[in-house]
């Protein structure tokens, strides 16, 4: 036991002592300050992430290393922390000496934590026993009760089983699902490790931690999608009375600026995340070398190998580009758009689903002049009277549409940045036009990442053509220890949402006894176009194929939010239509929305499709007054009977 150890109190370590500990390394010599080594201890399976298990650690802060080196049990801690106190107390009441270092009475304590909870992926208290790992106050406690931490103490621990694999679960891709179920997998005791590598765009663009949705998905088109709603806020506001100047400007690089800030945070949240959940986390790339084995390749090409017992693909998608001349060399795609180090300015929108539709509509509303691009329809797979709907909309706010156009070569007139760019696009009679913008935002689709992550190797059947896995209703691929969930799946809904309830139930079955399956029926979505569609349940179209046209009833109606009435504008755009299965008591089968926040008005009545609301309930509900969502309420005009649905107002 060293000198500053007194048995059974603590120990506040302070610059001095922190001082002292480095002149006694110095005094016994260079070959006494041992090199970074916390070595592997492990006591059963279930107790195995409690350890420091990772064979190679990156050098410890040199503080941290000489607590640990010279005392038999550190607890790094703080006076402040309820844990850090029990564990103390723990130690007095079993008369086990510690050498306890009070973080936040060191100078240095913040930086120490810092390295403890990156290096060390421990957060505190943190106890340290003979230089090994052992965990936090829960831990301790655990391992007292089964009299393995006395045994450790004794030097007479019992010698670790030797594992099959290294984990009980390696999940690829630390995205929406990925960081979901990992999380879900380590509090059921499992030792789970994760694996995020973002590979660049061909621009060049890079992320952090936490997949599409936070880096360059949801996250930043909602706060996008905001700046521009606050334009039309600032146009409004005149009519309420606020006097606006006239030069009212956007800043690019404040936006931009102030979104990638808010997403660091959420990058750094998630790294806590795991640190807390005791999930190990490799930014490395991961790929198949055994079908047990995967290695992971670092940005500066370090290699790693670790095995499991399961494995779990949620390596998501990347922007798909058009094979065209020009196109990697000059477009950018969603990937780059949200981090663009200057305003895009003139803008062509290639594509007209979700991504393309949602970024033309943010950037018009920006007031940059955008044109999108459509090769056939908007909107493919969503009510098409809805999707009409919204791009007339889009249209009278200014933003062009090109259709039944693709283009076909894109040349630099001019680089910068922006730069200028020609587009020649041709349509499908064959008429050839060129036009110059300074940027293109290509939205053609995106594709599944799981064609270079040896998925031959265990033998997971990828459907060839779109890359996407097939899964059974459990996640389970053809390969039984190996499962998918999120956007790599074939036929699934790609959400956030959906990826995060996947990759949760399939750990809680997994590892929980569960026989809960993830709901891929009825899922509400939105499009954050200008004017928001939310949906949930079938298009029109659907519910005629499934059911017949006369075995539905549409109720639909315009209405005109009560704010837009005093700037007096876009009368009778909203709109509201409910599908009734007719031989079903008229139950819900499909809900529309085109309102402003129309997320959180498709939300609710998603819980009452869920539910299996009927035309009857809904018009049973009194309504919340004056909201949107209250047309729901009393809607009569069928779609059959012609009836007129235009509102006056509220
Ligand atoms: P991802 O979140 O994509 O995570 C996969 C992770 O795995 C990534 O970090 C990737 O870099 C990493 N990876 C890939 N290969 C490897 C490998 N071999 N080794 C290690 N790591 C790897 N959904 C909504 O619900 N609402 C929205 O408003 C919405 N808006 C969107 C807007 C845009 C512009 C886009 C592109 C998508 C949007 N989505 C939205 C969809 C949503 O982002 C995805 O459905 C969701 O992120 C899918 O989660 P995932 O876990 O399957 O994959
Ligand atoms: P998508 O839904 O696959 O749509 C691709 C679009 O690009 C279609 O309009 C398609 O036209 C067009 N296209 C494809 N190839 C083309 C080509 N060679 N030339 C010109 N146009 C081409 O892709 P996405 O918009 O990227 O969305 C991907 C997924 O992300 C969505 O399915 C969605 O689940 C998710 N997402 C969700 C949200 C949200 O929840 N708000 C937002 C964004 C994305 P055709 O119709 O002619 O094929």
């Amino acid at each position: 036991m060293g000198n500053s150890v007194k048995k059974g109190k603590v120990v506040i370590a302070n610059e001095n002592q922190v001082k002292s500990l480095r002149l006694y390394k110095a005094a016994v010599g260079d070959q006494d300050v041992r090199k970074p080594q916390i070595r592997s201890y492990k006591i059963d399976e279930k107790e195995l992430r409690t350890y420091g298990t990772k064979k190679e650690r990156s050098p410890l802060d040199t503080n941290i290393q000489q607590f640990i080196c010279s005392n038999e049990v550190v607890i790094f801690s703080k006076t402040t922390c309820e844990n850090c106190a029990k564990v103390k107390d723990h130690f007095d009441e079993l008369n086990i000496p510690y050498f306890a270092v009070e973080l936040d009475l060191i100078n240095n304590g913040q930086s120490l934590e810092k390295e403890l909870m990156e290096t060390m992926e421990t957060a505190l208290p943190s106890v340290f026993v003979k230089e090994k790992l052992i965990g936090d106050y829960s831990d301790i406690v655990q391992l007292t009760k089964e009299g393995l931490f006395q045994k450790l103490l004794e030097g007479k621990e019992d010698k670790p089983k030797e594992d099959r694999y290294d984990y009980d679960l390696i999940v690829i891709g630390g995205g929406s699902g990925g960081l979901a179920a990992s999380k879900e997998a380590a509090n059921y005791g499992k030792k789970v490790l994760v694996l995020d590598y973002v590979t660049p765009s061909p621009s060049g663009t890079t992320w952090g931690l936490g997949g599409t949705c936070v880096n360059v998905g949801c996250i930043p088109k909602k706060l996008m999608h905001q700046a521009a709603l606050l334009r039309q806020a600032l146009k409004d506001s005149s009519k309420y009375g606020w006097k606006i100047e006239d030069n009212v400007e956007h800043n690019w690089d404040v936006m931009t600026d102030s979104i990638q800030n808010y997403i660091g945070s959420l990058n750094w949240n998630y790294r806590l995340g795991l640190v807390q959940n005791k999930v190990k986390y490799e930014n490395g790339y991961g790929e198949f070398v055994e079908p047990h084995k995967i290695k992971s390749t670092n940005r500066k090409g370090k290699v790693k190998f670790f095995t499991a017992e399961k494995f779990l693909i949620a390596t998501g998608e990347r922007p798909r580009y058009l094979g065209i001349p020009g196109d990697k060399e000059y477009c950018i795609t969603s990937d780059d758009l949200f981090s663009l180090p200057y305003c895009p300015g003139k803008t062509l929108v290639v594509g007209a689903s979700y991504v393309a539709l949602e970024c033309a509509g943010f950037l018009a509303g920006l007031g940059l002049d955008v044109t999108v691009m459509v090769r056939s329809i908007l909107l493919r797979g969503f009510d098409q009277q809805m999707a009409e709907k919204i791009g007339e909309h889009m249209e009278e706010h200014g933003v062009k549409f090109i259709k039944h156009f693709v283009p076909t070569k894109i040349e630099q007139i001019e680089a910068g940045t922006p730069g200028k760019l020609k587009v020649t696009s041709q349509s499908t009679d064959g008429t050839e036009i060129t036009e110059e913008y300074n940027t293109v935002l290509l939205a053609i689709g995106r594709d599944a990442c799981t064609r270079t992550i040896g998925l031959d190797i265990p033998g997971v059947k990828i459907n060839e053509k779109t890359g996407k896995i097939p899964v059974n209703d459990e996640e389970q691929t053809n390969v039984p220890h190996v499962y998918a969930i999120g956007d790599v799946l074939e036929g699934k809904l790609e959400l956030t949402p959906v990826a995060i309830q996947a990759g949760r139930l399939l750990a809680r079955r997994l590892y929980g006894n569960s026989t809960l399956k993830c709901d891929y029926i009825n899922v509400p979505t939105t499009v954050f176009t200008p004017l928001e569609y939310g949906a949930c349940g079938l298009s029109e179209e659907n519910a005629i194929l499934k059911y017949g046209e006369e075995n539905i009833e549409v109720y639909h109606s315009y209405f005109w939010p009560l704010e837009w009435t005093v700037p007096s504008r876009d009368n009778n755009k909203c709109y509201a239509k409910v599908i009734c299965n007719i031989k079903d008591n008229e139950r819900v089968v499909g809900f529309h929305v085109l309102a402003p926040n129309a997320g959180e008005i498709t939300q609710g009545f998603a819980a009452a499709i869920k539910c299996g609301v009927t035309k009857e309930q809904l018009d049973c509900t009194i309504g919340i007054h004056p909201v949107c969502a209250e047309i729901f309420t009393t809607l009569s005009v069928t779609k059959r009977s012609g009836g007129d649905i235009m509102q006056a107002g509220c």
